[in-house]
């Protein structure tokens, strides 16, 4: 059976886990992270990222709503939740893939928990 060594290994890719590592490896150490769920953590999958893209999109909203005010007519808006869902959801995937991305870039080891 073969083993790796690695000199840092961290548990959690979001903010503090991600950073860390990728900082770890350009410092020269053999880095991997140990990550449970999706990379890039609560703040890209579930937290800031996806909750500013709906924040985004009640702007636009809003925008469209008081479009007179700029001296803009605009028909009657409405709002599809579930269009608003799905791209709050596509720029939090992106994110996450830009995470994966950069990790393949520098060689950093990502390890799903249970993997060897
Ligand atoms: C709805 C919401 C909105 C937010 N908006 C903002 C904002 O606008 N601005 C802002 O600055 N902050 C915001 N935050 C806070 C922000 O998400 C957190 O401060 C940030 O995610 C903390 O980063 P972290 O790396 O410490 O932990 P996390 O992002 O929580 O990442 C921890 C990671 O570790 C993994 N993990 C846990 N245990 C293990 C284990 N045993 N083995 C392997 N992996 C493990 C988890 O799966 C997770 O991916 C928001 C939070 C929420 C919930």
């Amino acid at each position: 059976m073969s083993s790796t060594k690695f000199d840092v290994i961290v548990l959690g890719s979001g903010p503090g886990g991600y950073v860390a590592a990728i900082r770890a490896s350009q410092l020269g150490l053999k880095t991997a992270v140990v990550e449970a769920a999706d990379l890039g953590g609560i703040c890209l999958n579930w937290g800031c990222i996806p909750t500013k893209a709906l924040i985004k999109s009640a702007q636009v909203f809003e925008y469209i709503n008081h479009a007179e005010d700029y001296g803009i007519s605009v028909e009657k808006a409405s709002v599809n939740f579930d269009d608003m869902i799905k791209r709050s959801r596509n720029v939090a995937d992106g994110m996450s893939k830009g995470i994966q991305f950069l990790f393949k870039k520098i060689k950093l080891k990502n390890l799903r928990v249970g993997e060897k």
